[in-house]
């Protein structure tokens, strides 16, 4: 199996995962950067999974499904354009002859869905659209921040070695507050670091893996002493952990 991540619009990736003859893509914002490349590798489209309904995520789905008649699936309750499979949390379903386990993470969207599969070239694989970003997390639209807490929690519990492939390119930037919120964080220095140079060389910096997230990433961070210590600090906020979790969330919103 290869995975390949397509740059789309400013920061997004469409992920294409393909084995020798078809390809499954995840969010394709876009459909002409999915056609070039499955006209360039000589790939049939069997699937395009869907993690929510913003555009940026689902402009290219109709497209696509028109043009190879792909199977599409996506949250149940969310505006994907139709027909396709719907799907929740909990839910297994069957794309490229691989076993997807579907996890509900809602909190940016209400509906949102990661896709996880246990063993591909060796190791889990995750599609956590704007659940989760290397360094981040997605901003809270339309779920709470209790809601996006659990989710990340699910997430974070996902074996160590899970390749994550977030939606997109905004790690440097998480890692400048990451940076604020943890100065002594030193795996968050190294990391920061190697990314740094990954841009530099125009590389992207994922897929990541949940293990590092967990060393990194002050979002699956934020009942560690260090975290929750510096979020009091900035914040004030001294209450439990969804408080503490909302407060760090604000912060990253407000910050510059
Ligand atoms: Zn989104
Ligand atoms: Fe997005």
């Amino acid at each position: 199996m290869e995975l390949t991540a397509l740059p789309a619009f400013e920061d997004n990736y469409l992920w294409l995962l393909c084995d020798s003859t078809q390809a499954l893509v995840v969010d394709p914002g876009s459909a002409p950067p999915v056609t070039e490349a499955l006209h360039r590798l000589g790939l049939r489209l069997a699937a395009i999974l869907v993690t929510h309904h913003h555009g940026d995520h689902t402009g290219g789905v109709a497209a696509l499904r028109d043009a190879t008649g792909a199977q599409v699936f996506g949250p149940a309750g969310e505006s994907i354009p139709k027909p396709f499979t719907p799907v929740h949390g909990g839910d297994r379903v069957q794309a490229l002859g691989i076993g997807w386990r579907v996890i509900g993470v809602p909190g940016h969207t209400a509906g949102h869905v990661a896709y996880f599969a246990d063993d591909i070239n060796g190791s889990p694989l995750l599609f956590c659209g704007d659940a989760l970003f290397s360094g981040g997390c997605g901003r809270i639209f339309e779920g709470t921040p209790a809601q996006m807490l659990a989710s990340l929690d699910a997430l974070a519990a996902l074996p160590a070695d899970t390749l994550v492939c977030c939606a997109h390119e905004y790690t440097l930037n998480n890692l400048r507050f990451a940076r604020a919120v943890e100065p002594d964080n030193t795996a968050l220095a190294n990391y920061q670091q190697q990314c740094q140079a990954l841009r530099d060389q125009g590389k992207p910096t994922l897929p990541t893996h949940i293990g590092l997230e967990r060393s990194v990433n002050p979002f699956l961070r934020s009942r560690q002493a260090a975290v929750s210590r510096s979020v009091k600090a900035h914040t004030g906020c001294t209450n439990d952990d969804v408080a503490v979790f909302a407060a760090l969330r604000q912060w990253k919103d407000e910050f510059k």
